[in-house]
């Protein structure tokens, strides 16, 4: 490669992914507008579906890297988490209530709002099918796979969960009486596992940073078939993120109010850093520095509660990625004029809760889950598509949440009365 090439390519990746993707979309925008004005009969110029080429690579990759993710983060948490004994039971508890609290926030807006119904889509290719039945039993039965590396092999997530706490409860047990009895082997492991995670995380990047070229074919090929009609929707399904976001961060300040000695007002004016970094970043682990850094010493917490609910819950916790993902669900299911159950919102809640332990604290991380979540309830993959356009900026916002999760967990985790810090 020449210098110059070198330097473009330099350039180039200095643009920040948001701004990437916001001048492929206006460019996607001018060029489908084009492609439609020219082209009097958009049926007769196949050749614009190719323009949706790479946005179902970046789809088939993400799909395909989501079951490693989630394995290897749940394996990696359960090897190197330390939760001291009843402190660890109230963190389990608080980031359980958080989630689902999260979730049927996300489902009551969605259900509620409906952002999704009226709107026209253009139909999911002829290769996925929409289920419209599901039965929970079958589920239930389902949930032991018949080999143990067939979850991967079908990204079904309720398996891999399976599988991964199957694994990491065993895994956590030899460690904890390996060290007992002074042995050393499971650092092999360990040090694999990070490895492997790592590596996922990495692949993901690429990945990623493909993403303004696969908004770009979509959009234009969109514009290009059917106009703005399908984006329309969009714009509902933006402002009902927001609000259900927005819900979720007046229920972590009422559980302060009520649970922590830290006042919300206080809250949000010690830990502003924390969340402006989020919003920036779009990464709750890139965010984690600045997180533990105003809990200790802005907020005032104990170093204990505050790399408690940081440094597990950051890894665990993603109450913003479980809302949207549940959201998400929903709104393609109404785009599609079809009813969700109650069972089947159930598996939503479920799998949400997994696909959002799963997702990584980085940037897009909740779109590679989602499409578990989606082919748990049986809905077409293609329609992620469509919210990668949005996604830039949603991300930033349920990542806010995500952060705010972790530092309101860690206040709780402080308790009602305020205890010297030298005291521990
Ligand atoms: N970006 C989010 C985070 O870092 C994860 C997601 O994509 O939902 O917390």
């Amino acid at each position: 490669m020449n210098n110059l090439a070198i330097k473009n390519r330099l350039s180039w990746q200095h643009i920040p992914l948001y701004l990437q993707i916001a001048i492929a979309l206006i460019v996607a925008v001018l060029f489908g507008t084009f492609l439609r004005v020219i082209i009097p009969n958009p049926d007769t110029a196949v050749w614009i579906n190719h323009l949706v080429i790479p946005c179902n690579l970046v789809l088939k990759a993400l799909r395909a890297l989501a079951t490693p993710l989630i394995l290897l983060a749940v394996l990696h948490s359960f090897l190197t988490a330390s939760i001291p004994g009843s402190q660890g039971r109230r963190l389990v508890v608080f980031l359980f209530t958080n989630t689902l609290v999260a979730i049927l926030i996300g489902l009551l807006v969605a259900n509620f709002l409906q952002p999704g119904s009226g709107s026209s889509l253009p139909a999911p290719s002829a290769t996925e099918k929409v289920s419209t039945t599901l039965d929970p039993w079958g589920l239930l039965q389902d949930i032991v796979p018949d080999a143990l590396i067939k979850p991967l092999v079908d990204n079904n997530v309720l398996q891999l969960i399976f599988v991964a706490l199957a694994f990491g409860v065993m895994l956590r047990a030899l460690k904890t009486e390996q060290i007992a009895s002074h042995k050393t082997e499971y650092l092999v492991i360990e040090q694999a596992i990070a490895m492997l995670f790592e590596a996922v995380k990495g692949i993901l990047h690429w990945v990623i940073a493909l993403v303004p070229v696969a908004v770009f074919g979509i959009v234009a090929k969109t514009i290009a078939l059917h106009g703005v009609a399908p984006f329309k929707a969009l714009g509902a399904f933006i402002l009902a993120v927001l609000l259900a976001l927005f819900f979720q961060s007046c229920y972590y300040l009422v559980r302060l109010y009520l649970g922590s000695w830290v006042s919300p007002r206080s809250f949000l004016l010690g830990t502003s850093d924390a969340l402006l970094t989020a919003f920036s970043t779009a990464s709750s682990t890139a965010t984690m520095p600045v997180t533990f850094r105003v809990l200790s010493e802005k907020v005032g917490l104990r170093e204990s509660s505050a790399s408690l609910g940081v440094l597990v819950g950051g890894n665990f916790n993603h109450d913003g990625t479980a809302l949207y993902e549940a959201m998400s669900a929903l709104f393609i299911t109404q785009v599609l004029g079809l009813n969700l159950t109650l069972p089947q919102q159930l598996v939503v809640v479920i799998t949400s809760i997994f696909a959002s332990v799963g997702a990584a604290g980085i940037p897009e991380a909740g779109l590679v889950t989602m499409t578990l979540v989606f082919t748990a309830v049986g809905l077409p993959t293609q329609y992620i598509a469509l919210l990668i356009t949005v996604d830039w900026f949603l991300d930033r916002c349920r990542t806010t949440i995500n952060v705010m999760g972790d530092m309101t967990v860690s206040c709780l985790l402080d308790g009602k009365k305020r205890r010297a810090i030298d005291a521990e």
